[in-house]
């Protein structure tokens, strides 16, 4: 059966463009914002996030409410809307008030970079890790730039069981500029791992859905730093950035030891390292931390006297 089946059809409502109109939401430029009109577009968006029948949905930045339409179509128990900016909280909420009969909105002006994602699912059914995910999904369609923070937050939730991941396997479906979607599900040797050519701006749907087990036995901090830092040279031997793991003084020393325990050649290149090849990476990084503890604590940009981290790039 085509998972996507509206189940039920929405009351009549003014369009999300006479809605913008109405309540003058003019889309901010500094904020990234701008919103989906197309009903087609939102519910393809939707589509790629599989079965929402009798689920929990947690939408961020529902802005106007284009996708907040297409979920509802899919008849969820619940519905989560986390939106920052308060001026549209009179179009959700006359969605909220139209949709009564269907579905239960929670509205919540809030930063979802801070939201208690637990504390708003409380009541939703919990799945073993082991098991299929529960039945409760996290859309967004936010800013590119908030995503990409977004993702890492909930990367390292997902591996402290934490959030909505207190829950189960709890997927997710969130748009990301063109090209880093492309990269997050490219395979090794995939050129679209790197940046060229500079990106334009096109989106990418991605739905993700935690492994019943992870591939690295670290917390997520070490192994986030590892590849972050090798990848920030992914177009050269890989050696080039895992040298900014060590201090100056002995970054030859122990870049030459982390290959040789990790039994990978340092000359290949960052975007043709596979993910059993970063597996063996990190678990190396950890031997070394633990014959040399400050190299755990050890940051390559603070050691430059660079203090902006860049988003993951
Ligand atoms: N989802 C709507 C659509 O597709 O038409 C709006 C998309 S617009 C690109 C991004 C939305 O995310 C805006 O409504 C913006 O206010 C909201 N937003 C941005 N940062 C946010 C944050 N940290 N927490 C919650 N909402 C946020």
């Amino acid at each position: 059966m085509n998972s996507y089946v509206s189940k039920i059809r929405l009351p009549p409502l003014p369009s999300i463009r006479d809605l913008v109109k109405l309540y003058k939401l003019r889309a901010i430029k500094q904020l990234s914002q701008n919103f989906l009109m197309d009903e087609r577009l939102t519910d393809k968006i939707v589509k790629a996030a599989g079965t929402l029948t009798d689920h929990y949905v947690c939408e961020v930045g529902p802005g106007p409410g284009g996708i907040s339409r297409s979920i509802i179509k899919k008849a969820p128990k619940k519905l989560i809307l986390v939106e920052k900016d308060p001026r549209f909280l009179p179009s959700l909420m006359l969605l909220k008030e139209s949709c009564l009969n269907y579905t239960s909105i929670n509205i919540d002006i809030d930063d979802i970079l801070k939201y208690n994602l637990q504390r708003a699912l409380e009541g939703a059914p919990k799945m073993d890790w082991t098991h299929a995910p529960p039945p409760i999904h996290l859309i967004g369609n936010l800013p590119f730039s908030v995503s990409t923070i977004l993702i890492i937050k909930w990367l390292e939730a997902i591996s402290e069981k934490k959030a909505a991941w207190a829950y189960g396997r709890t997927s997710m479906t969130l748009t990301f500029q063109k090209e880093v979607a492309e990269r997050m599900v490219a395979q090794p040797y995939d050129k679209v791992r790197s940046f060229v050519p500079k990106p334009d701006v096109d989106v990418g749907v991605v739905t993700l859905i935690p492994l019943k087990k992870a591939l690295i036995d670290m917390p997520f901090s070490q192994v986030e730093k590892v590849v972050r830092t090798i990848f920030n040279t992914r177009q050269k031997y890989c050696m080039k950035g895992a040298q900014k793991l060590f201090p100056a003084e002995q970054t030859e020393y122990l870049t030459t030891r982390l290959f040789v325990l990790a039994n990978v050649n340092p000359t290949t290149r960052s975007y043709q390292l596979t993910n059993e090849d970063f597996v063996r990476l990190c678990y190396a990084y950890k031997i070394i931390c633990d014959e040399y503890p400050a190299v755990q604590s050890f940051d390559y940009r603070a050691s430059k006297g660079i203090d902006i981290e860049p988003g993951c790039n």
